[in-house]
């Protein structure tokens, strides 16, 4: 498998303004001028970041209405904590940030769960063809938390004998993935419907919360790991349950807490990690295009 290195990567983003470019390049390459309509390739405006049509001096911002636009971290962190977030097997903690950038912690932090919200791929639809849906539970391992994190869980009504979450995920035959943090909003029916198909074959356990569901979709196949049922014919659930231990290790390997606010930007992370696994190399101007769609 070709790897996008720390060499290629530096020599690619030495510094802010060739950062900058590369966001004037996926948002505005080609760009006509909207103002006197000249095809003559915009010009950088030293000191500012901002492009300029040569001809009547019309300027464009790469950063605006992205996640750049209004912090005060150079795009050069910004850039190499996404580079660290593509070549990391679990994705790179906040605490990791602030050490290698010498940033404070709460920046670091704000840029962890921004990356992920870039990372999350908005674009996939419902969900096609065999699709293995289950669910899991991840544990809040209390004893690790700060007083703090405590106390905001306090506030959020997250009590302390219920520390568990549970995540609904689907995956497709041809590799889909998504992962939904289960709240009290949806019954587990309606969170299939709105993630997967009519026209698909689903395949589930035989939680009492998918019943009824072989009503809405083309087939329902049920297996039975109570009766110590893995596989019926061709179906089984194998995929979404490696998806699981995928996400528990990400989870406890690399984040000590992840409250269940942000819950849901860390299993979108791990269904992008998980997708895109096979090109490493491609992943980090994924993200990017992300930042500007
Ligand atoms: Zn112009």
């Amino acid at each position: 498998m070709k790897r996008y290195t720390i060499d290629e990567f530096r020599a690619e983003y030495p510094d802010n303004d060739a950062c900058l470019h590369k966001l004037f390049e996926l948002r505005f390459k080609g760009l006509v001028c909207p103002k006197c309509e000249s095809v003559k390739e915009f010009t950088r405006v030293k000191n500012r970041r901002s492009y300029q049509c040569p001809n009547c001096g019309f300027q464009v911002y790469p950063t605006k209405d992205t996640v750049f636009e209004k912090t005060t971290t150079p795009l050069t962190y910004w850039f190499y904590a996404i580079f660290l977030q593509t070549t990391t097997r679990n994705g790179v903690a906040a605490k990791e940030l602030e050490r290698q950038l010498n940033i404070c912690y709460k920046t670091a932090l704000r840029m962890s769960h921004q990356i992920k919200l870039l990372m999350a791929d908005k674009s996939i639809g419902k969900l096609e063809g065999i699709v293995q849906i289950d669910e899991c539970y991840i544990g809040m391992n209390l004893k690790n938390l700060h007083r703090k994190q405590r106390a905001e869980m306090y506030e959020n009504n997250e009590s302390k004998f219920d520390n568990k979450t549970g995540v609904m995920g689907f995956i497709s035959d041809d590799k889909k993935i998504k992962f939904e943090v289960i709240d009290g909003s949806k019954t587990f029916k309606q969170r299939v419907k709105n993630n997967v198909s009519k026209k698909a074959t689903i395949v589930t356990d035989g939680h009492l919360g998918y019943s009824g569901l072989n009503l809405h979709h083309v087939k329902h196949e049920v297996v039975n790991h109570m009766a110590n049922e893995f596989k019926r014919g061709n179906y089984h659930t194998n995929s979404i349950e490696n998806c699981w231990s995928n996400l528990k290790r990400t989870i406890k390997g690399t984040h000590i807490h992840v409250s269940r606010k942000h819950l849901q930007k860390y299993v979108d992370e791990v269904a992008f990690r998980l997708m895109n696994r096979d090109r490493q190399d491609e992943m980090f101007d994924i993200i990017l295009t992300h930042v500007v769609s």
